[in-house]
């Protein structure tokens, strides 16, 4: 009997009970038509859709109208939701069950809440990026006992199937503001991604917060702002970091990316990859997980870095330690994951070879200074959606993935097997502030306790039929550990 309430989200509305108030809008701005979009699996997809799934089929059929202006209801008769095409609720609903497959330790959880129900009378208004993985954590919230309202965090990361693609600017924030914005509903805890939920309560309804038990974010960028609201002594309810849980930065940075690299380049160019020489620049978590694929693959790696640390590591894993220019007249493919600005340049790109691809791992557009080859003596030409040859005057062509941005969140799809590791500490996370005592937390940011962290993980565990093993007494008492743990102190990664 929990609400769940989305916003520009699921096709999949079969279970939802939705209250819908009829507000006064603050929004003047219409959105403008949506157009058509493709029924092919990426390559028709448009310019536009960076971010959005290359394996998004999409029923074009009735795309004209903006959903905000579409009437629909559910199987049960609810109307307050904002969805692209309730029709696609069969699709949608598959496909959920396909992710629930790979996300074992929130199905745990579920049967474990089957008794008690640790979210009861929690009310979770959520941000994130809006998938099947995403669907798969509103019903375990739900199921734990929680009511939800959700929106999308990113205008280009929806799916059509689950979701809808090409939100504007203005949908984003009215589909903000109706999850927060609502007679007869308030929420009490907040999952964010991202930081813009939060931040809005706080500009909208400050007055919300005396409510809010607590915040969980997700991103790197979400995290920054709370810190620096935590420094203006801005901070006024206690707020869990997950981006910096070990399981998430350890799984999400290094393993997704070993899977999606490859995806990523074969979609997008249908390279083979035996053989090629290939420069990844930066060997942290995601620079690791890159080397280790494309080595497995039978690729020559080389790598650069500026932390004599993390080349020992690249050395010692037995990759070749060179500086950008050494290899860049050679190596067929170029790969960014530093978090840096400008680690390939017009000069680099003036010198790679013809056909070289270069492409971004890392989370923003600045790795590669793309708009250093939006020059008059360059042609650029759309060979395919998130593919551009950049042509030299000489006839000299690159070929730039995703116009430099993520290449794997533009091209291709996310393991959800690392979604559900993500997704299972949000859902600790927030019962753990939901839950916690009086006083245990202040209006501070916190990170998930270390033994939480451990508790994903060994959720994760049964997939694999891996057998633990445990301390002895004994061993214990040697170690100074307790039997349950925790088995790492905080700092350990
Ligand atoms: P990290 O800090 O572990 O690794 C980055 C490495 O780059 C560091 O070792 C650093 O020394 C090195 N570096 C910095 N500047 C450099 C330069 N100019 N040349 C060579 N090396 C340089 O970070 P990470 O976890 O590997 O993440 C890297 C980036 O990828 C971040 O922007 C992160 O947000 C992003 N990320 C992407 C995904 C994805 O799915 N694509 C997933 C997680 C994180």
């Amino acid at each position: 009997d929990n609400s769940l309430i989305v916003s520009f989200i699921f096709q999949s509305q079969s279970e939802l009970k939705i209250q819908f108030a009829d507000q006064k809008q603050e929004f003047n701005k219409r959105p403008s038509k949506i157009g058509r979009r493709s029924l092919s699996r990426s390559i028709s997809q448009s310019s536009t859709d960076s971010y959005s799934s290359a394996a998004s089929y999409t029923d074009s059929s009735d795309d004209e109208t903006s959903p905000r202006d579409k009437q629909q209801k559910n199987s049960k008769g609810n109307g307050d939701f904002c969805i692209k095409n309730i029709k696609q609720a069969d699709f949608g609903r598959r496909e959920i069950e396909i992710a629930e497959q790979e996300m074992p330790a929130l199905m745990a959880l579920r049967k474990r809440a089957q008794g008690e129900k640790p979210l009861a009378g929690a009310k979770i208004v959520g941000c994130t990026h809006i998938t099947a993985q995403t669907a798969v954590l509103m019903e375990t919230l739900s199921a734990l006992g929680a009511q939800c309202r959700w929106a999308a965090c990113n205008i280009y990361s929806t799916q059509n199937e689950r979701s809808r693609v090409g939100e504007s600017e203005d949908d984003f924030w009215w589909c903000i503001d109706r999850c927060v914005n609502v007679e007869g509903w308030q929420p009490n805890m907040i999952l964010d991604d991202g930081g813009d939920l939060t931040h809005w309560i706080y500009k909208k309804y400050p007055s919300m917060f005396k409510k809010i038990k607590g915040i969980v974010e997700e991103s790197v960028t979400g995290v920054h702002r709370l810190y620096q609201l935590s420094k203006a002594g801005k901070l006024c309810v206690p707020a869990m970091n997950v981006n910096d849980s070990v399981t998430k930065q350890k799984f999400d940075n290094l393993y997704c990316c070993r899977e999606s690299i490859l995806d990523g380049l074969k979609r997008t160019t249908d390279v083979m990859f035996g053989g090629k020489q290939v420069v990844v620049c930066g060997y942290g978590e995601v620079g690791k997980g890159c080397c280790a694929a494309l080595k497995a693959m039978g690729s020559i790696v080389y790598v650069t870095e500026i932390d004599p640390i993390c080349a020992l590591q690249a050395c010692m894993d037995g990759f070749r330690l060179v500086k950008l220019t050494e290899v860049i007249r050679q190596v067929d493919i170029v790969i960014t994951c530093t978090g840096n600005k400008n680690v390939v340049v017009r000069e680099n790109l003036d010198r790679m070879k013809n056909g070289c691809i270069v492409c971004n791992m890392g989370h923003s557009n600045t790795e590669i200074d793309v708009s250093s080859l939006r020059t008059p003596e360059l042609t650029w030409e759309r060979v395919r959606s998130q593919v551009d040859h950049v042509i030299w005057p000489d006839g000299k062509r690159i070929v730039l993935l995703a116009e430099g941005r993520l290449l794997n969140l533009s091209c291709s799809t996310v393991p959800t097997f690392v979604l559900s590791i993500t997704a299972t500490t949000q859902a600790l996370a927030l019962i753990e502030l939901y839950n916690a005592p009086e006083g245990r937390y202040k209006q501070d940011v916190y990170l998930l306790p270390k033994k939480m962290d451990e508790y994903v993980a060994s959720l994760h565990l049964p997939t694999f039929d891996a057998h633990l093993t445990e301390l002895s007494d004994e061993q214990a008492k040697y170690l100074g550990l307790n039997k349950n743990g925790p088995f790492k102190p905080n700092y350990y990664r």
